[in-house]
């Protein structure tokens, strides 16, 4: 549960002494030669620091400050997602039913979870009737009750997407400059190892040689064989 993770993290940092500022856009990184100093707040205010993980998601490459061949190429890929329920209470599934175009995703109050699209739209967030419409057709092929259950949320989202769909987790180009980001439909997932990878590139450990996969500095080599 996506939300409930989100809400445990953000106490747990809070708990180890991070502070956590909500509703703070940051509008551009700050630089000193090829070094990231901080971040700039929209409203202006400066945050000083060694290391910057910029972690913005599907807006990655959109901060300020950065010269571009240092930024990460991300783009946005639409996903629309469906929250219902089952006023008869849980059962109709009791486990993720996945087809090849959709899936349904038990809870035990009953709700169930149906996506999700994959759409190519750029910025474009607005709930579809036609997505909608997929969504509960690809599924109800396969559990013709769905059709029973009650519409709670229709969500959409922006996933952070890459050039080879892999993510971008470790040092940048910049000294000081660090990304998690691109984690396109695999995110939530990802998070334990994303976490375990920042925490050792933050602190200088060498990192495994797996990582070599998702090094965020793979595209400017590419760019630069070209
Ligand atoms: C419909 C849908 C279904 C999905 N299902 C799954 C799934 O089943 N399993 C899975 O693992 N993943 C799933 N994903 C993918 C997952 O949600 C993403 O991979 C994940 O959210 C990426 O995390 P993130 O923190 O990089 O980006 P985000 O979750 O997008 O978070 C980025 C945050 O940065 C903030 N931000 C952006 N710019 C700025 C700025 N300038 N200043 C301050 N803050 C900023 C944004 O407001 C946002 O809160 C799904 C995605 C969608 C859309």
């Amino acid at each position: 549960e996506p939300r409930a993770l989100a809400a445990a993290l953000a106490e747990a940092v809070e708990r180890a002494g991070g502070v956590i500022r909500a509703r703070s856009r940051v509008q551009a990184l700050t630089v000193d030669r090829d070094r990231v100093t901080g971040v700039r707040l929209a409203g202006g205010e400066l945050l000083p620091a060694d290391s910057v993980v910029v972690a913005a998601g599907a807006w990655s490459a959109k901060l300020e400050g950065l010269p571009v061949s240092a930024r990460v190429p991300v783009r946005p890929v639409k996903g629309q997602i469906l929250r219902l329920r089952d006023p008869r209470g849980p059962g109709l599934v009791n486990r993720t039913i996945r087809t090849p175009d959709a899936y349904l995703v038990p809870r035990p109050d009953g709700g169930y979870v149906l996506g999700a699209s994959v759409e190519e739209r750029g910025w474009d967030s607005a709930p579809t009737a036609g997505g909608v419409f997929e969504l509960i057709r690809d599924l109800s092929e396969v559990i013709p009750g769905v059709l029973e259950l009650e519409i709670g949320e229709i969500g959409v989202g922006l996933r952070p997407g890459s050039p080879d769909n892999l993510p971008s987790i470790g040092p940048g180009l910049m000294a000081g400059l660090h990304w998690a980001t691109g984690h396109y439909r695999n995110g939530i997932l990802l998070t334990p190892l994303t976490a375990d990878l920042m925490a050792a590139a933050l602190v200088g450990e060498p990192l495994p040689e797996w990582a070599t996969a998702v090094d965020p500095r793979r595209f400017a080599r590419l760019e630069a064989a070209r």
